[in-house]
């Protein structure tokens, strides 16, 4: 079989031709076996060799609908015509210097571009990175520099990678963190506002982290306090409203740098630039990586230009940090988001699948919360009438929906959230039929 060709000019639709998996990603999955740690594990086991629109095409002909943009990466839609174009062109021209070695423009255009994007007027600058969790690990070293102290707060479920200060940063023990111990030093973890939870204000939330923040860590020993705007791998929880101004007022007033990690949050993905932005928060500095680049490896750190300008030459960097052909990818990607109002597209989208998901929970009392922003939505199941987590149940739909050709991601920290995160080139009917398969999953899971 000759490989179909991605990008948005594939067949837009679902159509299963075998099982999922079918033969020839079993015979792939048995090479994965043999030649692959298992350690890296996968979600849907479909070996894919097309991708475009909503849609994802494996070996054996299956098109499946796609509502996880590979972790919420491909917003723009894999092999978008911008990304596409501006990377063959890079490929053909040059491939990697160093930009420490031999700089050039992409980058700098990058960076450029992230001032103008990322939130707050002020003058800003970046820093590129290839993971997400270097964002992060570079946000902690340009805030420790800048304050002179050690201690870095961070939240109840979050999730920032998987690098050794990123595990101690990340809250969930399994299976980020079991026997890679023993983790850096030096941070403190904070309650989160979890509106299902909890049932508080933004601003009682806040002022119950700042106390613990005030009390067990001191401000004065604060280097910067890191937080997803709303939540990625911990539940996609959106803290109730007031908890994010608050907690960056007591930044601003402890001079503790205050990090927005909208690494999955960001770049259109919740109707807007940012997720800081449906609040009007300006954090001093933001990470950022996975839909930058429409799929190549890229991440950023953004902030004020005195904090970025704070560590010494030669303090931050890599080898491949800011590699020209992600750089590129990058470049498109923007081109993309701005071209088609992909913030205003996140926002129907959000629209289109919150409908969807009312409906369901009329049904549905396992449905405990409808929760997210823009194209960055999620289910939490719980027994009914109660916030007992039903992991069993989200684990059961999960299922049903890859075995009828969707490609759907669960969450949190008890692993009972059902995440939705369509590529932001999905059109309304695909993503219609997808949701009529959850449906189905949830009555035949029932
Ligand atoms: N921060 C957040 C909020 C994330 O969602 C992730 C990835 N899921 C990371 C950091 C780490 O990114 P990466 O996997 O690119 O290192």
């Amino acid at each position: 079989m000759t490989s179909p060709t991605g990008g948005p000019a594939l067949p837009q639709q679902r159509r299963l031709v075998t099982e999922i998996p079918g033969p020839a990603s079993v015979a792939a999955l048995e090479r994965k076996r043999t030649h692959v740690a298992d350690g890296v594990g996968t979600v849907l086991p479909v070996f894919v060799t097309a991708a475009g629109g909503g849609v994802i095409v494996d070996a054996d002909g299956n098109s499946l609908i796609d509502l996880g943009s590979g972790i919420a990466v491909t917003s723009v839609g894999n092999a978008a015509p911008a990304v596409a174009r501006r990377v063959h062109e890079q490929v053909d021209a040059f491939t990697h210097t160093c930009f420490m070695v031999t700089p050039y423009d992409g980058y700098v255009d990058v960076c450029a571009a992230l001032a103008e994007v990322t939130p707050g007027d002020h003058a800003k600058k970046s820093a590129l990175f290839n993971s997400g969790a270097e964002a992060v690990e570079n946000a902690v070293k340009i805030s420790r520099v800048a304050t002179g102290r050690d201690a870095v707060a961070v939240f109840d479920h979050a999730y920032h990678g998987r690098t050794n200060l990123t595990m101690a940063m990340t809250a969930k023990n399994m299976p980020y963190k079991h026997g890679f111990g023993p983790f850096a030093g030096e941070i403190y973890r904070a309650p989160l506002s979890y509106p299902l939870r909890d049932g508080l204000s933004g601003e009682a939330a806040a002022a119950r982290a700042i106390d613990v923040l005030d009390k067990q860590v001191g401000a004065d020993n604060l280097a910067c306090v890191v937080i997803e705007p709303i939540l990625g791998e911990g539940g996609f929880v959106v803290p109730a409203p007031g908890f994010l101004p608050a907690l960056a007022e007591w930044c601003r007033a402890n001079s503790v740098v205050f990090v927005a990690d909208e690494i999955q949050s960001g770049f259109c993905r919740t109707g807007d630039w940012f997720a800081c932005d449906h609040e009007g928060v300006v954090p001093d500095l933001v990470t950022t990586a996975k839909g930058i680049a429409g799929g190549l490896p890229l991440a950023a750190v953004t902030g004020r230009a005195e904090l970025m300008d704070s560590v010494h030459a030669g303090g931050l960097g890599g080898t491949y940090g800011g590699n020209p052909i992600a750089c590129a990818a990058a470049l498109g990607a923007l081109e993309e988001m701005r071209t088609h109002d992909l913030a205003a597209r996140a926002r129907e989208i959000g629209a289109q699948m919150t409908a969807h998901l009312e409906k369901l929970r009329a049904n549905h009392p396992v449905i405990a919360d409808i929760r997210g922003r823009g194209a960055m939505m999620a289910i939490e199941l719980c027994t009914p009438g109660t916030t007992e987590p039903d992991a069993a149940r989200a684990a059961a739909v999960n299922a049903a929906c890859h075995q009828a050709g969707v490609v759907t991601l669960t969450c949190g920290t008890w692993g009972n959230v059902f995440r939705f995160l369509p590529p932001l080139s999905i059109s309304d009917d695909l993503l219609d039929e997808a949701f009529g398969v959850v449906g189905e999953a949830f009555a035949t899971t029932a």
